[in-house]
């Protein structure tokens, strides 16, 4: 196959969602009905534990789980689809932004009941920001839930985007009848506990005018089909370069549990959802059919067994077609490696890969040559652009219980840092290394691993800063400047890069109006 028809049938999407809203149920499903059915166990075994614990032990078993099955790979109706898991844990939710860096769309699973919640929202924006075509799955029509108008509204409203449905459902909780297919002009009947892959013809009763609906769903068809007729007045038709542009979302209405409403989605995942486009480098646009290789490390994850140290990154191939074995060229560092045992995702285990392309993630096991953010090339020097960084809220200073462990706790720090566990600020007045995070759950992580990768004994102490920007300016003299009649507050990142840590929001206002010649960033991009 050549490498256009390659590209053209690969589909790269994360799957999100606030927690429990079902995205682990759609993700075991989606597998289910692509045909990967050995998976489906294993996905909801590592959500089961990641419940059962509280035990950082239990993180570190789980690291190597979640290694191999945060990465999906299917094929269905002739379509290779990459399906990206994003952590569930909002306290994660910096890795989950950098996955998203990584698909070409995003699957949003919805609590019928619950309608979009905070850790949705998040996650919108930063798809919003990238324009990433949405396609949205509203869950648990078997339960009493909110009304589907009103959802509709809620969601539109957040998204800042038309919501088109696709489906629309008759009746919810004991009287769900089943999903209207709109543009086929059906109705699929709904089965509780259906656990069966498929439907057969007798779910299905054609035509919106077929007395068979009526009869069977009196009230709840005949409300269903007046929504439907305020809908088709007042929404826009369905429009795929406006989906692709990140303007519209396809709306489907189901019941994931149910095996409902799935088949739907993994067909949209293929008619509707892109192939992977060009990606922006600094240097020029990259096509994802150009014969020669490159890839992106989106993000790295320490491996199974910590005495060892080494480490997978996850690269999303942007161009060309990759082999095991051949030389690749890092970037940054000029350095080359040559991966032999790289480890990819396909449905049933992990297992070695052979090749990969656009659209394809491959895990690269490495002992820190890899970075987040580093390009992958055959040697031509490219960097992607796009990679976010998130300002960190919450901040604790960092120190060791043993002086001597002092190189360690640095060393230790640093690697953690560059994979984007937690964030490190060396601040320029000297003193304790500050540790940047996002959700309070990460110092508890880093803690636990500077102590059993590194034997690091960490002191973690509150620290007055809740606050910090990244500071550019035009003219280096500005940023200097300002660097310099604030030395106290400012500190420099893993990559050098300089921030400027503050304790109010106050105190950020009046640097602004002090300094307007100085750029103050929540969110650095790599490269
Ligand atoms: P996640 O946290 O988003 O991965 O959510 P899960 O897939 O683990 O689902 C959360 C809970 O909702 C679990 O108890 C599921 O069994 C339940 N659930 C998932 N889909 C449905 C559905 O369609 N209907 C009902 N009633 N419950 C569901």
């Amino acid at each position: 196959m050549s490498l256009l028809n390659e590209v053209a049938r690969r589909r790269t999407f994360a799957i999100i969602s606030h927690p429990d809203a079902g995205k682990t149920t759609l993700t075991e499903k989606l597998l289910l009905f692509a045909g990967a059915i050995q998976i489906a166990g294993s996905v909801k075994a590592r959500k089961a534990s990641r419940h059962a614990s509280s035990d950082w032990m239990e993180i570190e078993k789980q690291r190597g789980i979640s290694v191999a099955s945060s990465v999906m790979q299917m094929e269905y109706r002739d379509c290779v689809i990459n399906l990206l898991d994003t952590p569930g844990h909002q306290d994660f939710s910096e890795d989950t932004y950098r996955v998203l860096t990584a698909v070409d769309a995003a699957l949003m699973v919805i609590d019928a009941a619950n309608g979009v919640e905070p850790q949705t929202i998040r996650l919108l924006q930063v798809c919003r920001a990238r324009n990433t075509p949405i396609i949205t799955f509203i869950n648990k029509m078997d339960r009493e839930v909110r009304e589907p108008l009103d959802l509709l509204a809620e969601l539109e409203q957040h998204l800042g985007m038309d919501a088109v449905p696709f489906s629309w459902p008759v009746g919810m909780g004991r009287s769900f009848g089943g999903v209207f297919d709109i543009r086929r002009d059906r109705m699929r009947v709904f089965r509780s506990g259906a656990d069966r892959v498929g439907a057969d013809s007798d779910d299905i009763i054609e035509g919106i005018d077929n007395p068979e609906i009526v009869q069977r769903f009196g009230d709840s068809f005949e409300r269903a089909t007046g929504e439907m007729e305020l809908l088709a007045d007042a929404s826009q038709p369905f429009d795929r370069e406006a989906f692709l542009a990140g303007k519209q979302t396809p709306v489907f209405f189901g019941s994931a549990i149910n095996n409902f409403g799935v088949q739907e989605v993994l067909d949209a995942l293929v008619d509707l959802a892109p192939q992977p486009g060009s990606r922006h480098a600094l240097q020029r646009e990259v096509k994802p059919d150009e014969t020669k290789f490159s890839g992106v490390v989106f993000k790295v994850q320490a491996n199974m067994d910590p005495s060892h140290r080494d480490r997978v990154a996850f690269v999303r191939v942007c161009s060309g077609h990759f082999e095991r074995g051949m030389r690749l060229k890092v970037a940054r560092s000029g350095k080359e490696i040559r991966p032999n045992n790289v480890v990819s995702f396909l449905s049933q285990r992990r297992e070695l890969l052979d090749d990969a392309y656009a659209g394809d993630v491959i895990g690269i096991p490495n002992h820190g040559v890899l970075h987040l953010g580093d390009v992958l090339t055959e040697g031509e020097a490219l960097q992607f652009t796009g990679l976010p960084f998130f300002a960190p809220e919450l901040f604790q200073a960092v120190e060791v219980a043993d002086p001597l462990r002092t190189k360690q706790l640095r060393i230790g720090l640093n690697q953690l840092g560059e994979e984007g566990a937690i964030q490190v600020f060396r601040p320029d007045a000297g003193g304790a290394m500050l540790l940047g995070a996002v959700g309070q759950l990460q110092f508890e992580v880093v803690a636990h691993r500077l102590k059993s990768e590194y034997g690091v004994q960490a002191r973690m102490m509150s620290s007055r800063y809740s606050m910090a920007r990244w500071i550019t300016a035009e003219d280096p003299k500005d940023l200097k400047k300002f660097m310099d009649a604030n030395a106290q507050h400012i500190a420099h990142d893993v990559v050098d890069a300089p921030a400027f840590l503050i304790s109010s929001s106050a105190q950020l206002r009046v640097a602004q109006e002090m300094y307007p010649k100085v750029q103050f960033h929540a969110l650095r991009e790599h490269g």
